[in-house]
């Protein structure tokens, strides 16, 4: 189960909202206890994706690494990842799936005509997506 902070899910849901009609993506920083996520913060990355912004993300190592350490500052870790989808739903493509680390949390917002219409978060179990409830405290 995944825990955010309600700024939080406003931050993101405000930066998705903000990059359509491109993918925006960045870093969840929380507190892992078990199977338990909790998110406090939103770290923003520019999508360092070079030619296919509308519907693929990547993140630059280096962006991170300094995500890392600001989770740091504030006894926090990185406990998952957060991207939209422009014009589609807020499923997991293949090439998310592939890409995907078990133990984190990976929320999709699901961006229609510039406006959030919906979000789910997903957790890696055995090599294939499972959709996990979000609860959101704060
Ligand atoms: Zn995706």
């Amino acid at each position: 189960m995944l825990r955010v902070k309600g700024s939080a899910l406003q931050k993101m849901i405000a930066q998705a909202e903000r990059d359509y009609p491109y993918e925006t993506c960045g870093l969840l920083l929380g507190k892992m206890e078990g199977s338990l996520r909790t998110v406090f913060g939103a770290y923003e990355t520019p999508n360092a994706n070079p030619d296919r912004k509308n519907d693929r993300y990547e993140i630059d190592p280096r962006d991170y690494l300094k995500a890392e350490e600001k989770a740091k500052e504030f006894g926090l870790e990185i406990v998952g990842v957060y991207h939209s989808h422009p014009d589609h739903p807020d499923r997991p493509s293949q090439f998310d799936e592939e890409r995907a680390f078990e133990g984190f949390s990976y929320i999709i917002f699901s961006v229609s005509k510039g406006k959030v219409v919906s979000y789910r978060s997903w957790e890696l179990v055995d090599g294939k997506f499972r959709e996990e409830e979000i609860l959101i405290f704060g």
